[in-house]
C-alpha cells in the first residue's frame, strides 16, 4: 500500500472539531481514553487467542507502555494488543461505526459545557488525543500478520488523514501524540503517573513506565521526582516498572477499594462524567459463582429510549473479558445499569447464543436483577420523602431513628433516580412478571395532593379514606390536563386522592397491574363511577331520581349522538362541568387510543360513553331547546376538548358554537 490521503467521514470531522473546541477544560481524560483503548485491544487479543494461540507470536505479555520524549515533544502509548491491519486503521480511525452517531450529533446544542458532557457520555475514545495533540501518528500491526503489513496513520485532526504501509516487528499499536504547546506538562513522569493513578488504576493489565535517574546517578522511580529538582535533569535507565495496581478492581476485596476508586471505575466503563448514584459489589457463591459490581447512574444517557441500545453490563469469565453488551445478563428495563459480571463457571468460549440458553446465565441474571431492585429499595427507603411519609408500610422501620452518615447520603436520591429512569423501570411491569410486586412498590406518581412525582402506591394506601376500596388514577398527556380533568370533580369534592399519571408508558404499564397489595387499581375515566361505600345513601337516591326524570332527554341525546357515543348516561362524578367522556370498563382508554394513533398504529374503533351532569345549567337547558341537536354535539365535543382530544370535525364545532353565540 503506497501512501494515500483520505478524508474523515463527515461525522468524525464534526466530532473532532468538538473535541478540540469543547473538551480542553478537562484535558487529562485523553490518557484514560487511550489507555482504555489499549486495554480493550489486549482483551480482544486474549479473546481471539482462545481459538488461535499463534496470535501471541511467542510474546505472551499483554501490557501498555507509556513513554515520552521531551526533545521531540511526543507522548507515546504502546500496547501489545490485537493491533490493526491497514484496512482496519482506515475504517476504525476514519469513521465512527457506532450506531446512533447521528442521533448523538443531533443532540448537541452548541453550548460547550453541555456538549462536553454529552461527548463524555458518547465516548470520544481515540479522538480525544486531539485535545492535547496537534498531530497524531498511529503505528500498528495486527496480531498474526507479517511484519511487512504494518500501517502508519497520521493526522492533524482536521479534514483528512494519511495512511501508508510500514514494517513493524512487534504486534500491537503505538499512539504517538505530538503535543501542543499548552500540553507540555504531560512530558513529565510525575504528572503522567498521577493521571494514570486517578483514572486507570483499575485497568487489569500492567501499565509500564521507564525508570529514570538523575544525571548524577541517583535512581528514582517515576512519580517520585516532584521534590524540588527540575525535570529534564533526568535520564532514562532502560528499566521498566509497573505503575498501576494491575488487578481488576472487582476482584479486590471491598475493604481495599475506596469510594473514589469505585467512582472512577464507573466513569471509565460508562463514559459518564458524573458519579453514580449508588453501587453494589458482591461475590455470589452457591450453585453459580460470580462477582457482580453493578452501578446505578445519576443521569440518563442520551439514548436511554432506544430499547435496542446495548446493555451496560460487561461479561468477564475468570477475569478474561468476553463481551461488552451482554444483554442476557440484565433485563431490558434495567438497561441503564452499568457494571461488570465475572463468572467463575461459564466456559471462556461462550457465545451470545450460548448465553441465551445457559442456566448459569439465567441464575446470574436473576441474581443481578434482584440486586438492582434491592439497591433501589434501599434508596427508596432512605429518600427524604419516604422518611417524612413514614406511617405507611415503612412504619416498622421508622422506630429506629438512628440515621447513619451513609443513610443520610442516600436522602433524595430515589426521587432523583426516578426522575431519570422511572419510565424505564415501569417497562418492567410488562417484562418481568416474577418481580412485578417489588416493582410496583418502587413506582412513584404525582397525585391530587402532590405535584411532585413522589407518591407510591403504599403512601396512597396509607392515606385512603375510610370505606375507600380502590386506588384511583387518571392518565393524561400533561399534569395540568390530568389535574383539571372533569372526571376528578367528585373526587376533589369528597377529598379522595387520585394518582395523576402523565407518562406515556403509564397506560400500557398499568395494563399489567390490576391491584396493589390486594387493593384494585381503578381508572377514574373507565366505566361508571363507583365510589362504593364512599357515596352515601342520600346521594345515591338523588342520582337515581335524576336519572329517571332525565330519561327522556337522555334518549334524545343518545339518538342525536349515536354516531359518536356508545351510550349517554347521567353521572354523579361531575360537579362543575356539564359532561365528560368515559370508556366502557373493558375498553381502551381514549388516552391510549390517541397515543396509538400518534404512533401511526391502528387503534381499535370504540366509541366512548358521554356522561352528563344533570345538575348543570347547560344540561338543564337541553330539555325543549330549539337548539337541541347543536347543543348535544357541542356537549360531546367540549368533553373531548376537556380531556385533550380534538373534535372529529373541528370546523363543524366552531360553526355550532358561533351559531349559538350569534
Ligand atoms: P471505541 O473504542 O469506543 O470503539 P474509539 O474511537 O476509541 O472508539 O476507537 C475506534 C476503534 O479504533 C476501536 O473500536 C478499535 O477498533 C480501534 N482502536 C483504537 N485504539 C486501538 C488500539 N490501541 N488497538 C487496536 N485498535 C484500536
Amino acid at each position: 500500500m503506497s501512501k494515500q490521503t483520505l478524508s474523515f467521514q463527515a461525522e468524525v470531522a464534526q466530532l473532532l472539531h468538538l473535541v478540540t473546541h469543547s473538551l480542553y477544560s478537562n484535558q487529562e481524560i485523553f490518557l484514560r481514553e487511550l489507555i482504555s483503548n489499549a486495554s480493550d485491544a489486549c482483551d480482544k487479543l486474549r479473546f481471539e487467542a482462545l481459538n488461535n494461540n499463534a496470535l501471541y507470536e511467542d510474546a505472551p505479555d499483554l501490557q501498555v507502555r507509556v513513554t515520552f520524549d521531551q526533545a521531540a515533544k511526543t507522548l507515546t502509548i504502546t500496547d501489545t494488543g490485537i493491533g490493526m491491519s491497514q484496512q482496519e486503521a482506515i475504517d476504525h480511525l476514519g469513521t465512527i461505526a457506532k450506531s446512533g452517531t447521528k442521533d448523538f450529533m443531533g443532540k448537541l446544542s452548541g453550548d460547550q459545557k453541555q456538549d462536553a458532557q454529552l461527548i463524555g457520555q458518547f465516548g470520544v475514545g481515540f479522538y480525544s488525543g486531539f485535545i492535547v495533540a496537534d498531530k497524531i501518528t498511529v503505528e500498528s500491526r495486527r496480531a498474526g500478520l507479517p511484519a511487512s503489513e504494518g500501517v502508519r496513520w497520521v493526522s492533524g485532526g482536521t479534514g483528512d488523514f494519511e495512511v501508508e504501509a510500514i514494517t513493524r516487528a512487534e504486534r500491537g499499536t503505538s499512539i504517538i501524540l505530538h503535543l501542543r504547546d499548552d500540553a507540555e506538562e504531560y512530558l513529565n513522569a510525575w504528572k503522567l503517573k498521577s493521571v494514570i493513578a486517578k483514572y486507570s488504576d483499575h485497568i487489569s493489565l500492567p501499565i509500564l513506565m521507564e525508570k529514570e535517574e538523575w544525571k548524577d546517578g541517583e535512581l528514582i522511580t517515576p512519580g517520585d521526582e516532584a521534590g524540588g529538582r527540575q525535570p529534564g535533569g533526568m535520564v532514562k535507565t532502560g528499566e521498566w516498572e509497573t505503575i498501576n495496581k494491575a488487578s481488576a478492581l472487582w476482584t479486590r476485596p471491598k475493604k481495599d477499594v475506596t469510594e473514589e476508586q469505585y467512582t472512577e471505575f464507573y466513569k471509565a466503563i460508562s463514559h459518564d462524567h458524573e458519579a453514580p448514584l449508588t453501587w453494589a459489589h458482591n461475590r455470589v457463591e452457591g450453585n453459580t459463582e460470580y462477582t457482580q459490581l453493578l452501578y446505578i447512574p445519576a443521569k440518563a444517557p442520551f439514548d436511554l429510549w432506544n430499547r435496542d441500545k446495548k446493555a451496560g453490563v460487561k461479561l468477564y469469565v475468570k477475569r478474561v473479558f468476553i463481551m461488552d453488551d451482554a444483554e442476557a445478563l440484565m433485563p431490558t428495563y434495567l438497561r441503564f445499569v452499568k457494571g461488570v459480571i465475572d463468572s467463575a463457571d461459564l466456559p471462556l468460549n461462550v457465545s451470545r447464543e450460548l448465553l441465551q440458553e445457559s442456566r448459569d446465565v439465567r441464575a446470574i441474571r436473576e441474581g443481578s436483577t434482584k440486586r438492582v431492585l434491592s439497591m433501589l429499595e434501599d434508596l427508596a427507603k432512605h429518600d427524604k420523602h419516604d422518611v417524612a411519609a413514614a406511617g405507611s408500610d415503612g412504619a416498622a422501620d421508622a422506630v429506629t431513628d438512628v440515621v447513619d452518615a451513609d443513610d443520610k447520603a442516600k436522602e433524595g436520591k430515589y426521587t432523583a433516580f426516578y426522575a431519570e429512569f422511572g419510565s424505564v423501570l415501569k417497562e418492567g411491569l410488562g417484562e418481568d412478571f416474577g418481580n412485578r410486586e417489588r416493582l410496583a412498590k418502587l413506582l412513584r406518581f404525582a397525585s391530587t395532593t402532590s405535584d411532585a412525582v413522589t407518591v407510591g402506591f403504599a403512601d396512597y394506601k396509607a392515606r385512603m379514606k375510610e370505606g375507600q376500596e380502590a386506588i384511583y388514577y387518571i392518565t393524561a398527556d400533561t399534569l395540568a390536563a390530568a389535574k383539571n380533568s372533569p372526571q376528578l370533580e367528585v373526587f376533589k369534592k369528597k377529598g379522595i386522592e387520585v394518582l395523576l399519571m402523565t407518562d406515556r408508558v403509564d397506560e400500557w404499564a398499568l395494563n399489567y397491574l390490576q391491584d396493589f397489595d390486594g387493593t384494585p387499581l381503578q381508572s377514574v375515566a373507565k366505566g361508571a363511577v363507583d365510589l362504593g361505600k364512599l357515596q352515601d345513601e342520600a346521594e345515591k337516591k338523588a342520582a337515581e331520581e335524576a336519572a329517571e326524570t332525565f330519561a327522556p332527554v337522555l334518549a334524545k341525546l343518545k339518538e342525536a349522538l349515536k354516531d359518536k357515543a356508545d351510550d349517554v348516561r347521567v353521572t354523579t362524578r361531575l360537579v362543575d362541568s356539564p359532561a365528560c367522556l368515559v370508556v366502557q370498563d373493558d375498553g381502551m382508554s381514549n388516552q391510549l387510543a390517541r397515543l396509538l394513533k400518534q404512533a401511526g398504529q391502528q387503534a381499535p374503533q370504540s366509541k366512548p360513553v358521554l356522561e352528563v351532569n344533570a345538575e348543570h345549567a347547560l344540561v338543564k337547558k337541553l330539555d325543549g331547546s330549539v337548539h337541541f341537536h347543536d347543543l348535544a354535539h357541542i356537549l360531546f365535543d367540549q368533553a373531548l376538548l376537556a380531556e385533550g382530544g380534538l373534535p372529529e370535525d373541528p370546523a363543524a364545532y366552531v360553526r355550532r358554537v358561533n351559531a349559538l353565540l350569534v
